[in-house]
């Protein structure tokens, strides 16, 4: 039997007509009933999007201000809130005249025969859900879009220079260079009728311009008067002076925008008009685009040399012949299941509004022109992951024996018992392992939450079937960190375990070598020179990188070539948020270690302002003196190491001779040799320094329970992440740990806000969500990873939804066709190549 799906029309009709059959034998109801505005704005705008037929979305358009105005009747009688979908209501602006006239019971009935008209049309063809399909092969059409950006009327040569600047080299990359904002010229009103208090738009002929001496300030401001034939508005401008004065000049004809203000009684005097707006956005009006008057403008960035309407023409140019030609290759089902439009109309949809569209969506970059160009991208995105993540699992793997004794004894004799949270992760990895394809996990763990004890047991589940393990760390000091914690639990099950890294030398090192090469090793523990220096394995079976942030792609596929197709394991501190691991991890299957061990003491997280800073170190003194240490974290004074040592050198010097005078302590910073660092953090941890000034370098991975305070100067420059990992240097043992940020901000600073989050919490997620929301996601993962891909309309943030939708979509389609093979799937091929090979190109290729 065909399964028929649900048309967003027929979704919407089904939504709204029970509510208005009820209302309309009931109009006394009007003002208590609910209308679920929200989500009927939703559908209307789904409904439109989905359809062609212009008179169709004419009709919409129409049901949509009468919703508008049966909202306003609620309000007007007294329901108190004010409608959930605040665009529905004023959606109905200048049919004001009519509403007042008319009676609630005449809407609803009026609506009423709106809906019968809507239900009468001939059933939509599946076409008409508004998504065309390209028809047959669609590389032509991509390649003609790949064509130099000159094809596009009105490029020449040296627009063509221009538009390079921002990008701009093809004709797609200019039909794909979207609006960043959108200007609501429909609502052009005449002077006289502005009132203080409100934005407002308005066309007008320049008056005088002058710049004259304001205020008992005495500073310089400039002025200028705008006129239209009801009236005249004050404009004022108080920086940026000369500029302005070279922009404008009395007769021009301007569209200005921007917030009224009354004009102080003061300047009334000398002749002003009496309403005023500060620096006003405006557009100075030329011939043609006179016409853009009563529209929705796109504005677009552009560059110097090219003015905002010539941009706008060169767009619009492009949109119009090129537009029609760029292939819509989603699986119709797809199209339909999301609600989604062809791209050709799309692109239309977002660079030309049509005079009903609604700014505000346009303007959130979520209307539905927006959402298919959106969805288009993210599709091929997840798709790619999805076809990775399929020809990872199809490759031979290793099936390891699970579970064996020695895991079990393992379990037995940890001094602690596991947490659900890593006995939840060790079954994921075990399923992975016993399955006859490589692994490609990745475990996150906030700070502290145990992992080296998971990969460890995926380390033993390997040695149990005669595989060799290699746990890989980004520093020396962390591997024999590692190396040191894994002993103590390896020696009780009998488990062989070696240290191999650039500072294992002479005898020892051959001696270790050979002894891997023979099998007689388990687990090898070292720095990813491990891989590179290519250490030769009996039989490598299992690969774990810590902190695998730190490692590019290169060291996962060097890992891949030493065993025959290993399993591997990697892990990471920093979390990152589910959208973004979806996007950037999306080849990956994921474990999520969300639960410390009983019985941590969170860090205690206390923000101090600058002047306060002695009080912090007096409490240091007192903690150095009970038998603890201290970290001491100097800022981050630019991007350049060089500074940032002077920095620390000189904050060590200070300390040592004033407020820590007759401690003992140590300084790293990024400029030692490694070997040099690791020495100081080695004495750090034996106790010989009591405190450890540093820069940043101190970030990932050290463990030393006994130091306990965590100071870090200047925390204002820091981003969330790393106050994160920073703190979670301490509070790694028994004893109360304290974390100070020293720091000096503005008020309304961004940075207060970051430093509210760290006192607030210690959950590293949460964290991440945060410090994605403050930051955005090229800030977000620009300090530790690129890789994120180059949307071109798509936004991490703002498009999660749609971003898990792709998602699922991608991983059902393959399902169905693995190869990509079905004739439906060709076309997906072809765009998919292509979205690849460019701007979706991903650093990981592993
Ligand atoms: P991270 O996830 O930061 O790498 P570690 O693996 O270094 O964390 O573990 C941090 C500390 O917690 C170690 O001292 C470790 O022995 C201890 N630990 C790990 N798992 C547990 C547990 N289930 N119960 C108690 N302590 C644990
Ligand atoms: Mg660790």
């Amino acid at each position: 039997m065909e399964h028929r799906r649900v048309t967003p029309l027929e979704d919407l009709l089904r939504t709204l007509t029970p509510p208005l059959e009820y209302l309309a034998s009931a109009p006394h109801q009007i003002a208590r009933a609910a209308l679920p505005l929200g989500a009927l704005h939703d559908k209307i705008e789904r409904a439109s999007a989905a359809l062609a037929d212009g008179r169709v979305r004419a009709t919409l358009a129409e049901v949509r201000g009468l919703l508008g105005r049966l909202a306003d009747r609620r309000a007007d009688g007294g329901a108190a809130s004010a409608p959930d979908g605040g665009a529905v209501s004023g959606a109905d602006t200048g049919e004001g005249m009519v509403a007042s006239a008319e009676t609630p019971a005449d809407t609803l009935r009026r609506m009423l025969d709106l809906v019968a008209t809507l239900k009468s049309l001939p059933p939509a063809e599946p076409a008409s859900s508004g998504y065309a399909r390209s028809a047959g092969p669609v590389r032509a059409q991509l390649e003609a879009l790949r064509m130099p950006v000159q094809f596009v009327k009105g490029v020449g040569p040296k627009r063509a220079e221009q538009l390079a600047k921002l990008g701009i080299t093809t004709v797609d990359d200019l039909l794909f260079h979207l609006p960043f904002r959108y200007e609501d010229r429909r609502d052009v009103r005449a002077i006289a009728t502005l009132r203080p208090g409100a934005e407002a738009t308005v066309e007008a002929v320049l008056d005088t311009v002058q710049e004259r001496w304001a205020g008992r300030s005495r500073r310089r401001i400039l002025e200028a008067i705008a006129r239209d034939e009801t009236g005249s508005v004050t404009l004022v401008w108080y920086h940026q002076l000369r500029y302005f004065q070279s922009r404008f000049r009395p007769g021009q004809h301007v569209l200005l925008h921007g917030r009224v203000e009354p004009l102080r009684q003061a300047a009334l005097g000398r002749g002003l008009a009496s309403l005023r707006v500060i620096h006003p956005e405006i557009e100075i009006l030329e011939g043609e685009e006179r016409a853009e008057i009563g529209r929705i403008v796109p504005v677009y960035n552009t560059t110097a040399g090219i003015p905002g309407g010539a941009m706008r023409r060169l767009v619009h140019n492009a949109v119009e012949h090129y537009a029609p030609r760029v292939p819509s290759a989603l699986p119709a089902a797809i199209a339909c299941r999301r609600g989604v439009g062809d791209l050709a109309a799309a692109l239309r949809q977002v660079h030309q509004p049509l005079p009903d569209a609604e700014v505000a969506a346009l303007n959130a970059a979520t209307s539905s022109g927006h959402r298919a160009i959106v969805y288009d991208e993210l599709f091929y995105l997840q798709l790619g992951m999805a076809l990775k993540k399929s020809a990872l699992a199809r490759e031979p793997g290793i099936a390891f024996t699970v579970p064996a004794a020695r895991a079990a004894r393992l379990t037995a004799t940890l001094p602690f018992a596991l947490t659900g949270a890593q006995r939840r992760v060790i079954a994921e990895i075990e399923r992975d392992m016993a399955a006859p394809r490589p692994m490609h996990r990745l475990v996150q763990g906030d700070v502290g939450s145990g992992k080296t004890i998971v990969a460890f047991h995926a380390a033993v589940v390997a040695a149990e079937s005669g595989y060799q393990a290699a746990l890989m760390a980004p520093t020396e000091l962390l591997a024999e960190q590692h190396c040191q914690t894994i002993r103590a639990v390896a020696a009780p099950i009998g488990l062989r375990v070696a240290l191999l890294t650039g500072a294992v030398q002479g005898k020892l090192r051959g001696r270790t070598e050979r002894a891997i090469v023979r099998g007689d090793i388990d687990l090898v523990i070292g720095t990813h020179a491990l891989i590179q220096e290519g250490v030769g394995f009996h039989r490598l079976g299992l690969g774990i990188i810590d902190e695998q942030h730190r490692f590019g792609v290169m060291q996962r596929a060097t890992l891949k070539r030493h065993g025959t197709n290993p399993d591997i394991l990697l892990m990471t501190a920093t979390p990152i948020p589910r959208t973004l691991a979806l996007t950037l991890y999306g080849d990956l299957d994921v474990s999520i270690l969300d639960e410390l061990p009983p019985g941590r003491r969170p860090v205690v997280t206390r923000v101090y302002p600058q002047k306060q800073r002695e009080r912090v170190l007096e409490i240091v003194r007192r903690e150095i003196n009970a038998g603890h240490q201290a970290y001491v974290v100097c800022p981050l004074v630019s991007d350049s190491e060089k500074t940032d040592l002077l920095a620390a050198t000189s904050m060590a010097r200070d300390l040592a001779a004033g407020p820590l005078a007759g401690y003992r302590l140590g300084l790293v910073h990024g400029q030692m040799r490694a070997d040099e660092k690791d020495d100081v953090m080695r004495r750090f941890r034996k106790g010989e320094h009591q405190v450890l000034v540093s820069t940043t370098v101190i970030e990932v991975g050290i463990d030393v329970p006994n130091a306990t305070i965590m100071v870090i100067e200047h925390a204002e420059h820091f981003g969330l992440a790393q106050l994160h990992q920073l703190r979670g240097r301490v509070g790694r043992g028994a004893h109360r740990s304290l974390c100070f940020l020293v720091a000096s901000y503005a008020r309304g600073d961004q940075a207060r806000e970051r430093l509210r989050v760290m006192e607030e919490t210690s959950d590293g997620f949460r964290i991440a969500e945060k410090d994605l929301e403050l930051r955005g996601p090229g800030e977000f993962l620009g300090t530790r990873q690129s890789g994120l891909p180059d949307f071109r309309a798509a936004s991490i943030l703002r498009d999660g939804a749609l971003v898990r939708a792709a998602q699922e979509d991608a991983a059902v389609w393959l399902a169905g066709d693995p190869e990509l093979h079905s004739a439906e799937s060709a076309a997906l091929r072809e765009v998919l190549e292509e979205r690849w090979a460019g701007r979706l190109e991903l650093a990981r290729v592993g």
